[in-house]
C-alpha cells in the first residue's frame, strides 16, 4: 500500500503560479503547475513516476531508507572536520549598541598564560587525535591593543603552527591592519569581520568605546587582508534599523573590488535576543520576516546578490549544485563538531554557551575534567530526539535548529527551535528561479 511520503515538503513559490515539492530523504525536487499541484492534492497523480521520486512510498520502505541514511549521516559527521573556539578575553574596544555579551564579566588587561595556552593545545591534540580539525579565536575581541595581546597571539599562532592547524578570527576589524604582520605567520582560514552598513549607520551601530568611528579604519584594514590574501569573512547584523541601508553597503564593497576577489565572501547574522535582554526588542527581525524582507530589497536591488547570496533554507543550494544536500538529522554541532574553550579554562559546547554561567561542559586547565552526563545530552541530541521533530515534515531540511535557542525557549536541550524551512523555500526558490531566468 503506498502513501505520500512523510518528508514531502509542497508549497507555492513566491510571485508565480507554480508550486514545488521537494523530499530531501529521496532527494528529489520538481516544480508543478498550478494543475499538477491540485492533482497532487486530490491524489489523481501518475502513480509510477511520483514513486519512482519518492514522494509516493511504501511506509516500511520509507523507514529503512530513513535509518540507512541516519546512520550514513552519523558515520560523515563522525569524520567532518571540528570547529574548535578560543576565547582569550570577553573585554571589547567597542560599545555596540546590541552587544549580547556586555553583561558579561571580562579581564580588560588580557594576559593569558603561556601555561594556559599549552594546555589547550595539549587538550585539543589528545582529545580529538586524528580528527581534522581548526580553531578559531573569538572574544570579545580577540585583536585588542597592547603589547600582552599581540604576545599572546604570537604564541599562539605558534602553536597553531606547530600543531599544523588553520586558524580563523571572528573581530570587529578596528585593529587589523595592526595584526596583518602576525597573521601573515599563521595558515589563516578566515577572518570575519563586521560592518553592519554604510559609513554613517554602522559609525551608530558601532562606536570604540571612546566614541570614536570605526568605519573608515576597518574598511582599510579589509583593502590590506585582501592585498595579503587573507581571506575576509564580511558579515553585516541585520535589524529593522539598519535593513535598508545594506544595499549601499553591497555598492561599497562592490566598487571597492572586493567582491571580485577570491578571499572575500559575507554573511548576514540576525540581531537577536540572545540571553542578554535588549532594550529595543521592537527593531528586531524573526528569522522569517528578515529573509522577507531580503526578499524583497534583492528583487528592487538585483545587483545584491553579487555581494551576499542568501541560503533560503536549501534553495540556494540545490540552484547552484543542481541537486539537493543530504538529509540534516542534527542541525546543531555544539559538543560533536564544534566546542569552545575559553581563557578561565572552561569548556563549553559552542560560541552561544561560551562563557556563560551553568554551561560548563568541563576544564582543561589548569586539570582536564569532563562532565561526561552533560556532554552526552549535547551529543545525542538530533531529530530523532525531539519528540516534535520526529513527525515534522520539515526535519530534514531543519534539523531541529540550535540547542541554546531551543533552551533558551523551551527550558530543555533536547526539545525544537523551528526553522521557517517551508516559507523560507517558497521565497527561495521563487528568487533563485527568476535571477536564472
Ligand atoms: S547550540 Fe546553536 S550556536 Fe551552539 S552549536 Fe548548536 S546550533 Fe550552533
Ligand atoms: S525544530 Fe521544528 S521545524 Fe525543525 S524539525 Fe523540529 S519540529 Fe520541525
Amino acid at each position: 500500500m503506498l502513501s505520500k511520503s512523510k518528508h514531502n515538503i509542497v508549497s507555492k513559490i513566491a510571485d508565480s503560479n507554480e508550486y514545488f515539492i521537494v523530499n530531501l530523504l529521496s532527494g528529489n525536487a520538481d516544480v508543478l503547475t498550478a494543475e499538477e499541484y491540485q492533482n497532487y492534492v486530490n491524489n489523481s497523480f501518475d502513480a509510477e513516476m511520483y514513486s519512482a521520486k519518492g514522494y509516493l512510498v511504501d511506509e516500511a520502505e520509507e523507514k529503512k531508507a530513513y535509518k540507512n541514511k541516519y546512520l550514513d549521516f552519523i558515520d560523515a559527521r563522525d569524520s567532518d572536520e571540528i570547529q574548535l573556539f578560543f576565547v582569550p578575553t570577553y573585554a571589547c574596544n567597542f560599545n555596540c549598541s546590541y552587544c549580547y555579551q556586555s553583561g558579561y564579566e571580562t579581564n580588560p588587561s588580557y594576559t593569558v598564560d603561556n601555561e594556559l595556552v599549552d594546555s589547550f593545545f595539549n587538550y585539543i591534540n589528545l582529545e580529538f587525535e586524528g580528527r581534522k580539525k581548526y580553531i578559531t579565536l573569538f572574544g570579545g575581541e580577540p585583536l585588542l591593543g597592547g603589547t600582552s595581546s599581540k604576545k599572546f597571539l604570537q604564541y599562539f599562532i605558534n602553536k597553531c603552527n606547530e600543531s599544523k592547524l588553520d586558524l580563523a578570527i571572528v573581530s570587529n576589524g578596528f585593529l587589523l591592519k595592526d595584526y596583518i604582520p602576525i597573521l601573515k605567520e599563521a595558515s589563516i582560514r578566515e577572518i570575519q569581520i563586521t560592518l553592519d552598513g554604510p559609513k554613517e549607520i554602522h559609525n551608530k551601530r558601532r562606536p570604540v568605546k571612546s566614541g570614536a568611528d570605526s568605519f573608515d579604519v576597518i574598511s582599510e584594514g579589509i583593502d590590506l587582508a585582501l592585498q595579503n590574501q587573507l581571506p575576509i569573512n564580511l558579515r553585516a547584523v541585520v535589524d529593522k534599523e539598519n535593513i535598508d541601508s545594506l544595499p549601499e553597503l553591497a555598492e561599497y564593497a562592490i566598487d571597492k573590488g572586493w567582491t571580485k576577489s577570491p578571499y572575500f565572501k559575507t554573511q548576514l547574522g540576525r540581531n537577536y535576543e540572545l540571553h542578554y535582554c535588549q532594550s529595543e526588542q521592537g527593531k528586531l527581525y524573526s528569522r522569517l520576516s528578515m529573509y522577507q524582507d531580503i526578499y524583497k530589497l534583492i528583487k528592487q536591488n538585483p545587483n545584491f546578490i553579487e555581494f551576499h547570496k542568501p541560503a533560503y533554507s536549501i534553495a540556494k543550494f540545490l540552484f547552484e549544485n543542481g541537486e539537493l544536500p543530504d538529509p540534516l538529522f542534527d542541525a546543531c554541532p555544539g559538543a560533536k563538531t564544534e566546542w569552545a574553550f575559553d581563557y578561565t579554562g572552561t569548556i563549553y559546547s559552542c560560541t552561544a554557551t561560551v562563557g556563560k554561567k551553568g554551561e560548563s561542559l568541563g576544564t582543561f586547565f589548569p586539570e582536564v575534567s569532563k562532565h561526561e552526563d552533560l556532554i552526552e545530552e549535547w551529543q545525542e541530541r538530533d531529530v530523532l530526539s525531539i519528540d516534535k521533530c520526529k513527525t515534522c515534515s520539515l526535519q530534514l531540511a531543519c534539523g531541529g535548529g540550535c540547542g541554546s535557542m531551543a533552551k533558551n525557549y523551551n527550558g530543555s536541550l533536547h526539545s525544537e527551535d523551528c526553522r521557517p524551512v517551508k516559507e523560507l523555500l517558497e521565497l527561495g526558490i521563487g528568487l533563485y528561479s527568476t535571477l536564472k531566468s
